[in-house]
């Protein structure tokens, strides 16, 4: 693909520091857009914007929580002083949360994830619209498959319910936004190799408790019989930014190697 069509163009990624989101965010700027990365990991933010200027691309961190409404108006505004347009978000910041049986899942912490996860693309979203109403723009959600059709993970209650909150979310702002030519895409990855369950899953017998396969045995990810790359979501991320999917809004795309087909 031709970076030509994107010089100057300018996007947001939550979760920006770690993940499928610094593999989007590097991917992006590779296909020559600004990346603003929004996420609460400051140092590993800056960590990606120097791997992006070494690459020759421009990068900008906003040390955010996603769920805080006055910070995330202040870090699109932010965006708009530094680079003065917005043509792609990407809300993908998101967190296991606390994985818990329901009947041992406290009420604050259900709420936690739902903010995170759910409270976050909305906002994401809301903030978007008075920069992208006149010239339209790309917004992409990740969500999971545990938003759609597989259910993996006892104890992930919360997750899922904030997972399919994000696509039914998703494809109401595809409709209302379609008048604006904004674009709104949500992807639902299988099991991909990052770091998000480095805080939910601390001892083996906890995972034991609840009944989460530590490895994905063979033949659960019938494609490749392993977890996906960030890189390889990151690409799908992309083409969804680019102008090369101009026809495509509303979708949801799952990218787990027929995982959830199992
Ligand atoms: P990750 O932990 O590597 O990245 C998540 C990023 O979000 C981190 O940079 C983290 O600092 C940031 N973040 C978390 N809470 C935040 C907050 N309150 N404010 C700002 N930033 C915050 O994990 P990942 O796997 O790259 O996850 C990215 C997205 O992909 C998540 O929404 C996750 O639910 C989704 N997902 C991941 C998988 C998987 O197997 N890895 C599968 C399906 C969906």
């Amino acid at each position: 693909m031709s970076t030509e069509g994107n010089a100057g163009k300018v996007a947001i990624i939550t979760g920006g520091s770690s993940g499928i989101g610094r593999a989007s965010a590097i991917a992006l700027a590779r296909q020559g857009l600004k990346v603003a990365l929004v996420d609460i990991k400051e140092e590993k933010a800056l960590e990606v914007k120097q791997e992006i200027e070494h690459l020759g691309g421009s990068a900008l961190v906003l040390d955010t929580d996603v769920s805080d409404e006055q910070r995330m108006k202040a870090s699109y505004q932010a965006v708009i002083d530094h680079w003065g347009r917005l043509d792609v978000v990407y809300a993908n910041a998101g967190i296991n949360g606390k994985v818990e049986p329901i009947e041992d899942l406290s009420a604050n912490d259900w709420d936690s994830t739902l903010a995170t996860n759910l409270r976050s693309t909305f906002l994401a979203t809301k903030y978007a619209i008075p920069h992208m109403k006149k010239e339209g723009g790309s917004i992409i959600i990740t969500s999971s498959i545990n938003g759609t059709r597989k259910y993996r993970g006892f104890g992930m209650s919360a997750y899922s319910a904030s997972k399919a909150g994000q696509v039914a979310f998703g494809k109401m702002a595809a409709l209302e936004l379609a008048r604006y030519k904004i674009r709104v895409n949500i992807v639902c990855p299988g099991a991909i190799k990052t770091n998000i369950g480095e805080n939910t899953f601390k001892e083996e017998d906890e995972l034991e408790k609840i009944r989460i396969p530590i490895e994905y045995p063979e033949g659960s990810q019938p494609l490749e019989h392993k977890p996906g790359s960030p890189e390889q979501v990151a690409d799908l991320v992309y083409f969804l930014a680019s102008g090369q999917s101009n026809h495509i809004t509303g979708s949801v795309i799952h990218i787990d190697g027929a995982e959830s087909l199992l």
